[in-house]
């Protein structure tokens, strides 16, 4: 699924053949993406519930086409050349509060709102998913790269997720099968042919005064310290015992701009597009950071945001910064 495979032109019929007027062509995925940059894919195809992605996936498997599920885009850097193949939009957006012996759960489809998930938890008075109402992204996102903040994750919470993979029924995994680590799991890993569904996260039954006093002070908290403008985030992980943002930020990088995209002064981990960015501007400002960190401070820093589409031979042979230790 993940490889960049040119699609060939009688694949263009066969695909137009299987989604008639909903496949669409060439179509840029700057505007799915929340830092608002990056070329064209080949195919995108928007699928609006659980059922019609599990369709669209197991066609693409059938007729070979390689294809990416994009949630929010919220974690993603599209190259400027844009994405080989399809990419499927996911709008499944089926959300269920469950109350069973053990409590209370929600399920939801993985192209829901992960935060709109966890605000609708607040309102009904469940804790457990308070630290997710301040993150961008859709449930199946959330799981891929187990998305986490104020010390809360997903690996927390998870109790199902429901996984779809060529030639076997979807299965239900529990957490533990994902092998969930820091921004990752078994999914974001293998690079594989898997497609989150749908997921199911434990909650516990709290008071609305108590849910929504917690949700208010973790968005305040993220309003003090994380700049507004089109980002994806954080661009490294937090180095073990260290934190990205300080690290740049002691480079004497804050403030830096390379064509559109900058180094925002407020967190030095979060690169703004300031509206006419390319993936070019943004690649080498990344190469410039961890370059002067490493020489700064003798710190690799790894992305946490993940390149997706076909990018230059040359990016992906810079990916060491040069002369860092270990
Ligand atoms: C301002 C800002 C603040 C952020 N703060 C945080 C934070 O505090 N903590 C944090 O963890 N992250 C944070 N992020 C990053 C991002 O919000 C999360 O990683 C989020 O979970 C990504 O979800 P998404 O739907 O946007 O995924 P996308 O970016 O659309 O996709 C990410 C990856 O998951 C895959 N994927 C998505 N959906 C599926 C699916 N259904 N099946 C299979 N694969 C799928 C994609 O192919 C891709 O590989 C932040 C981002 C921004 C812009």
């Amino acid at each position: 699924m993940r490889a960049g495979i040119q699609i060939q032109p009688q694949q263009v019929e066969v695909l137009k053949q299987a989604f008639a007027d909903r496949l669409e062509v060439n179509v840029p995925l700057g505007q799915y993406t929340s830092i608002r940059i990056g070329g064209p894919a080949d195919f995108l195809l928007k699928v609006h519930s659980g059922a019609d992605l599990e369709a669209a996936a197991r066609k693409l498997w059938e007729l070979e086409v390689p294809f990416r599920v994009l949630g929010a885009g919220s974690n993603v850097l599209v190259a400027d050349s844009g994405v080989r193949g399809m990419v499927i939009l996911n709008r499944a957006r089926r959300v269920q509060f469950i109350e069973t012996t053990e409590g209370w759960e929600v399920w939801a489809e993985s192209g829901a709102s992960f935060s709109a998930v966890a605000r609708q938890a607040v309102e009904r008075g469940l804790a457990g998913l308070e630290w997710a109402t301040t993150i961008p992204g859709t449930v199946g996102g959330a799981v891929v790269g187990n998305a986490g903040a104020y010390g809360g994750e997903v690996a927390q919470s998870l109790l199902m997720a429901d996984i779809l993979q060529p030639k076997i029924e979807r299965e239900s995994w529990p957490a533990h099968r994902l092998q969930f680590a820091y921004r990752s799991s078994r999914l974001k890993r293998d690079s594989g042919d898997a497609v989150v569904i749908g997921a199911r996260f434990r909650l516990e039954k709290s008071g609305k005064a108590k849910t929504r006093a917690k949700m208010e002070d973790l968005i305040d908290q993220r309003k003090q310290t994380q700049p507004a403008g089109a980002s994806c985030g954080s661009i490294f992980k937090n180095p073990p015992g260290d934190y990205a943002g300080r690290l740049i930020e002691s480079a004497g990088l804050k403030g830096l701009h390379i064509g559109g995209v900058e180094i925002s002064s407020q967190h030095a981990n979060f690169f703004i597009n300031r509206g006419d960015a390319t993936a070019a501007d943004i690649w080498k400002l990344i190469q410039t950071a961890r370059q002067r960190v490493a020489d700064d401070s003798g710190v690799k820093l790894e992305l946490e945001v993940e390149l997706l589409g076909t990018w230059d031979e040359a990016c992906l042979a810079a990916e060491e910064p040069r002369g860092s230790e270990e």
